[in-house]
């Protein structure tokens, strides 16, 4: 059991980023921490690499008609978590690279938005278990991430075409096997399984599994550091 007074993060963001892969992956990782930072006054935007064009277990399905699904969902995904802005950069599914083309994008977005707080996923989580091993674009857009907020979009020589340099505060990294900060989301669980619903595509129509789900899930977080529900992550500082 950790500290807990010391790793409830008791930061409340003015402005916040988020940066994932597929459509669905922030309603898996921090709908509820984005939920509640929204409700709380925070502008929240959200950037979605890949486009969901694999996301299907049937053979024979079809990626442009599932990217249009898959772009509905989001829409209204974003509405239940009360976001300021929501884009989808158009990357193919499992060809998110950490490339400078992407960094770039996501110096520019940094740049103009200037986010006191980016989320993103943990690019160093690789096995979890011995059953899931990290999706490539997760890992991917974690470490462009990492990179495009230290040092990139903080140093005026680094895509000097995008915009004045701007320091992130802090960054939140889901998905973690290092977590040291944990965000309650007793308020706003339920808004996350209503989120998540919204991706039928991905997880089908049985909301109240659904909501078991990611109830447990969120119940196991909380365990860590006496909470009722909470999503945890590993958090980078750069204030100074
Ligand atoms: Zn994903």
């Amino acid at each position: 059991m950790p500290d807990v007074d010391a790793s409830i993060d008791p930061d409340q963001p003015k402005r916040v980023l988020a940066v994932y892969a597929h459509p669905d992956d922030p309603e898996v990782s921090c709908a509820g921490t984005l939920a509640r930072w929204a409700d709380e006054g925070a502008e929240v935007h959200l950037v979605i690499c890949a486009r969901g064009d694999k996301g299907a277990t049937a053979d024979g399905s079809d990626p442009a008609g599932l990217v249009e699904r898959r772009a509905d969902e989001a829409d209204a995904a974003a509405q239940v978590l009360g976001l300021a802005g929501h884009a989808n950069l158009g990357y193919p599914d499992g060809e998110v690279e950490n490339t400078a083309e992407l960094r770039a994008e996501l110096v520019e977005r940094i740049r103009s938005l200037r986010p006191d707080v980016v989320v993103s996923c943990d690019p160093t989580a690789v096995f979890f278990g011995s059953r899931y091993v990290n999706h490539h674009d997760h890992r991917s857009v974690g470490f462009a991430v990492l990179d495009a907020c230290a040092p990139a979009a903080a140093s005026p020589l680094y895509f000097p075409a995008s915009g004045p340099p701007h320091q992130v505060g802090t960054i939140y990294l889901s998905g973690t096997l290092e977590p040291d900060t944990w965000e309650d989301i007793v308020m706003t669980v339920e808004r996350k399984v209503e989120a998540l619903c919204c991706h039928r595509s991905q997880v089908g129509d049985e909301s109240d599994l659904v909501g078991e789900v990611v109830r447990r899930r969120a119940a196991s977080a909380g365990a860590d550091a006496g909470l009722a529900y909470a999503e945890a992550y590993r958090v980078m500082r750069f204030r100074f």
